[in-house]
């Protein structure tokens, strides 16, 4: 070996092991001399960087830093990752990924993934094929129209592709060498960014309908020819793209919205365990959701496909779920202006734009907030849904925090404590009957890696709703009794793998019953999920 392939080897990061090379790897491979004389384990090397990430001054630094490492050891990144995710994922996902996103083009140091920008329309196939991997199963794209809540960063939005892959690996075990991040560069409207010296996207504005449907179009085209079956997940589109690109793409390759179908199935899990806490049915319930948008619809979708799974027909489902939004109750009589995903909630009712007095008249068992409103979840409203139910099951699931309906607190208070809460974002923990209990928080982290574990290991052709409310079901059924108890309605995030391994399991045997398999399928799941969940480690992976 020369001391460019040495030096080679020390700078990929799915090969490099640091001062973990053994002394026969060393000698084998001309490292001698390029290292200090220490032989470390996989272990030492967490040690260390977990101390120096502890150093850091504040959380973006740490996310500086974990992409450093990323970026120069794999192994040792999901590694970090791995050993404690509940500490990790918040640096390197949401909320630390919003700041790094709005400060991508200021930290930025290495590049990661695929641009493609849409200056090179018609030449999409010559740019995918410049990736060095030749075996992608998993891509994350966006365009950076609708990051998090934060808008049009443009091609600033790279780190959110990044960031969801990497807990695709770290939370369920996806083997990340088989993922892609990509960022389809289409411009930006945002006019800070245009003016930007330090902006890296194209400094254009955003294109007309017909010209960007083309381009992701030839980019979906493109993947299926270059990397035949792999699972593409669209993520932070603007709504406006997003639910034409799901409609039109869900049928005819492996691909799903995570910011639509995710959110639903994690919402529905909720619903699961708190369904399991009174010891009701889905089809008991009554659902108000607090704004109509992506993420309410779609929630509302899947818990109309739940209950028809429990036997109701389609209209009585639906009629068991309200919409009220910006403009009050989603009725018949605004049927022409609303959008094609909000019509099947357009309730016969006449227009009403007082939302305490719905709940009054339509008896919720749940409310659902969704709407970006801080406060709207206020004490009228608590008060209505505790004199209605014994156990008012409250979720304010608008994000940042600054937006939620209320906090897990308010919820608490306003319900004497009765409320079965879940929340969007994080809320601190608080005392209810002498006890501390932490509030739990709906992150879409417990469903969207176990879908992509589950579609990876079986290779699967499509993922389907059905999968969704598997998903749901599966999450829900992991809470122990105790866990279920003390008021959580979601596990505690420090068990995620194993959540997760249960969750893909049950999936993957959703994927093989709807005949959407094309491998064989095992006589153990559970144990076929583990054979391809990817631990870190120096050791060679078993690729299958
Ligand atoms: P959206 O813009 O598509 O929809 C917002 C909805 O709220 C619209 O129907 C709007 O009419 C309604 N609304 C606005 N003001 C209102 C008011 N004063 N009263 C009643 N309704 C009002 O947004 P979205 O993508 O559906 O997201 C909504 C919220 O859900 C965001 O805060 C988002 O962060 C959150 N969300 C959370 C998760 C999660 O925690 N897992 C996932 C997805 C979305």
């Amino acid at each position: 070996m020369n001391n460019e392939q040495a030096f080679h080897l020390l700078r990929n990061p799915l090969k490099n092991k640091g001062s973990a090379f053994s002394e026969k790897e060393r000698a084998k491979n001309g490292l001698e001399g390029l290292l200090p004389a220490a032989v470390e384990t996989l272990d030492q090397r967490v040690a260390r960087a977990a101390a120096q990430c502890d150093a850091c001054p504040d959380d973006l630094a740490r996310y500086v830093f974990l992409a450093h490492i990323q970026d120069v050891d794999e192994t040792l990144y999901f590694a970090l990752l791995v050993s404690k995710p509940d500490k990790y994922m918040p640096l390197v996902y949401t909320p630390t990924v919003g700041d790094a996103c709005l400060q991508f083009d200021r930290i930025f140091r290495s590049t990661r993934g695929l641009y493609l920008p849409i200056t090179c329309k018609g030449r999409l196939e010559e740019l995918i094929k410049n990736w060095n991997e030749t075996d992608i199963r998993f891509i994350v794209v966006t365009d950076g129209s609708r990051i998090l809540g934060l808008g049009d960063l443009g091609a600033n939005g790279m780190g959110i592709p990044i960031g969801k892959l990497a807990l695709y690996s770290a939370a369920a075990g996806v083997p990340p060498q088989f993922t892609l991040p990509i960022m389809l560069d289409v411009g930006t409207d945002n006019e800070e960014y245009l003016k930007d010296p330090f902006y890296l996207g194209l400094k254009q504005n955003r294109p007309d309908n017909d010209t960007y449907y083309e381009f992701v179009d030839e980019f979906t085209t493109a993947i299926q020819k270059i990397y035949p079956g792999c699972c593409i997940q669209f993520e932070d589109f603007n709504i406006h793209h997003a639910e034409p690109l799901l409609e039109k793409y869900h049928d005819e390759f492996c691909m799903f919205n995570d910011d639509i179908q995710g959110t639903a199935g994690v919402a529905t899990a909720g619903l699961y365990t708190a369904c399991r806490a009174k010891k009701e049915k889905m089809s008991d319930q009554r659902i108000l959701f607090l704004g109509a948008g992506s993420a309410g619809c779609g929630i509302g979708d899947l818990i109309s496909q739940a209950m028809q799974a429990e036997g109701l027909d389609k209209a009585t489902a639906f009629s068991q779920i309200r919409m009220f939004d910006i403009d009050g109750l989603v009725t018949k009589s605004r049927i022409d202006s609303l959008e094609p995903f909000q019509r099947p909630f357009a309730a016969d009712h006449e227009p009403s734009k007082d939302f305490v007095a719905i709940i009054k008249s339509f008896k919720p068992t749940a409310i659902i907030g969704v709407s970006t409103v801080h406060g709207a979840f206020n004490d009228d409203v608590l008060k209505a849904m505790s004199e209605i139910n014994d156990r008012p099951i409250i979720f304010p699931y608008s994000n940042p925090t600054s937006h939620s309906e209320c906090t897990a607190e308010e919820a608490y208070a306003g319900t004497n404590d009765k409320v079965l809460f879940a929340s969007g974002s994080p809320f601190p923990p608080l005392k209810v009957n002498g006890k501390e209990i932490e509030p739990s928080q709906g992150n879409n982290v417990y469903i969207f890696p176990a879908m992509g574990l589950a579609v990876y290991a079986t290779k699967a052709k499509r993922v389907t709703e059905k999968m969704f409310l598997t998903a749901a079901q599966a999450l829900a059924e992991t809470l122990t009794e105790q866990e279920l108890n003390s008021g959580l309605l979601y596990p505690p995030r420090d068990r995620i793998r194993e959540v997760s391994g249960h969750v893909a399991s049950k999936v993957a045997e959703a994927i093989f019953d709807e005949g959407h398999a094309t491998v064989d399928r095992p006589s153990s799941m559970p144990d076929f999920i583990k054979e391809h969940t990817y631990i870190p480690s120096y050791a060679p992976h078993k690729i299958s």
